[in-house]
């Protein structure tokens, strides 16, 4: 597809959150390009959990049954203590709330497939051009104008940034990006050595295989998470495996762990009597953990509007699997928010902007901020209990989970914080 001159709104970045975004600019008819530097290397699996408020969120572009469809639905996550069970997140508890009451694991790889594929048939596909390097609003032409590495240009109103955690589009925009509890920003290298290290694997394992085939399995002495996922390729049958692998802080894992290194963590934490066996590593990553939150998510400049969604307006430990979640939220809202910006800038007879249309834009970017803001802190206490396998704090943290099992009324609520439905309704949904 080649580059148009001038578009309503323009995507920067193809990854799940642009393509949500996309599709539902589309949906409403909306002049739109996606554009993306590199589509070539998207197999490293990050994200493999699709939670219940993104599934509500992806019915509003009649994605949710396609997902449920390629992927595994679960009740559930399992926690253990070696290998005793510690507490069920249970989603069905939440079936009286809504139509989904199951989380679906399915890798963003596949995720990201269906979005492109339906976006397709929706008539547009993505640009894959040179990076986005620059942008400024023209005076003269009353338009944004966006600059590529080869210095080709695309006029736009609307530049969404949906460009992962280094955002260019954030960056130029001066929007600071860091930890809202400890103030380090992003870029802050120094902070890396403090943080804590996942390794992260797509395999399998020789049979049996120990783990639940089911659920994911979080294994908390010491941390190991399993979370199957079934294979990309169709003729491969056998049960895909993502591992997770947490070490302490100050722990290095190498940038793409090995089989033997990933061999070696698993025989140091299996909790089970049989030995674990790696057959096949398909995908190897390493997790630094670091939070960091868009000082706003919607800046003006001129009369066009720079807008941010997903990883480029937040980012936190992958613990929870809230990352693309909340990422695909934003997707769905900041398209909403940009039709009702575009439709009410239509009904003015003078065409002028203001300050009441605004607040359209700005009531996307605080919404959002301040369910970011909650997403970081969830992440951030989860990572932390995940972590605390010493001492009298395990010790405290097992027990802690085990009565907290007993009590139908906890439970529920840590699924109703788990599945994304305690970030309050979207707006789809209000209306
Ligand atoms: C190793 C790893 C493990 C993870 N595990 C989990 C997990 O278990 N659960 C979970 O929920 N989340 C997880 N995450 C986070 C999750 O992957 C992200 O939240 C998700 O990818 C965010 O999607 P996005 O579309 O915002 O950004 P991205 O997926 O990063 O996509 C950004 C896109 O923008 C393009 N781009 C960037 N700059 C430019 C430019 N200047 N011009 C043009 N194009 C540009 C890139 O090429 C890329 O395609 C993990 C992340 C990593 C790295």
């Amino acid at each position: 597809m080649s580059l148009p001159s001038e578009v309503e709104v323009l995507v920067v970045g193809a990854g799940p959150v642009g393509l949500v975004a996309a599709i539902t600019l589309k949906k409403f008819g909306l002049n739109i390009a996606v554009v993306d530097r590199d589509i070539s290397n998207r197999n490293g699996s990050k994200a493999t959990v699709l939670h219940i408020r993104t599934l509500e969120a992806l019915e509003t572009i009649g994605m949710v049954n396609i997902m449920v469809e390629h992927g595994v639905p679960t009740n559930g996550i399992r926690f253990t203590g070696g290998s005793n069970k510690l507490f069920d997140v249970d989603f069905s508890l939440l079936n009286e709330q809504t139509a989904y009451p199951f989380a679906v694991m399915i890798p963003q790889q596949q995720v990201e497939a269906l979005l492109r594929k339906k976006l397709k048939e929706m008539g547009s596909e993505i640009i894959v051009c040179p990076e986005v390097t620059d942008y400024f609003y023209d005076d003269e032409k009353k338009a944004i104008r966006v600059v590529l590495a080869d210095q080709s240009v695309i006029w736009t109103q609307y530049l969404l940034g949906t460009d992962g955690g280094r955002s260019t589009i954030r960056k130029l925009a001066n929007i600071p990006f860091q930890d809202p509890q400890t103030g380090i920003a992003y870029e802050d290298k120094n902070s890396l050595g403090q943080t804590i290290h996942f390794a992260l694997a797509d395999v399998s394992f020789e049979e049996p295989l120990l783990f639940a085939r089911d659920y994911p399995t979080f294994c908390l002495d010491p941390f190991l998470v399993c979370t199957p996922v079934r294979p990309l390729i169709p003729q491969q049958t056998e049960t895909l495996c993502r591992i997770v692998l947490g070490t302490l802080k100050h722990i290095e894992v190498p940038q793409s762990p090995s089989k033997e290194y990933l061999q070696a963590e698993l025989d140091r934490r299996n909790p089970f009597k049989e030995r674990l066996v790696i057959k096949e590593v398909f995908i190897t990553s390493r997790y630094r953990v670091r939070a960091a939150l868009a000082e706003t998510y919607w800046k003006k400049i001129g009369n066009g509007h720079v807008l941010l969604a997903g990883d480029a307006a937040h980012v936190h430990s992958p613990v929870g699997g809230q990352g693309m979640n909340l990422g695909i939220c934003d997707a769905i809202e900041v398209g909403h928010a940009i039709r009702d910006h575009i439709e009410a800038k239509r009904t003015l007879s003078n065409g002028s902007e203001g300050s009441d249309l605004d607040r359209i834009l700005q009531g996307y970017a605080e919404e959002r901020r301040n369910i970011g803001v909650k997403v970081l802190a969830l992440a951030k206490r989860l990572t932390r209990m995940v972590t605390w396998n010493y001492g009298w704090r395990r010790v405290v943290r097992n027990v802690v989970m085990r009565v907290a099992g007993f009590f139908p009324s906890l439970k529920k609520a840590v699924a109703w914080r788990v599945s994304g439905l305690g970030n309050g309704v979207l707006r789809t949904q209000r209306t």
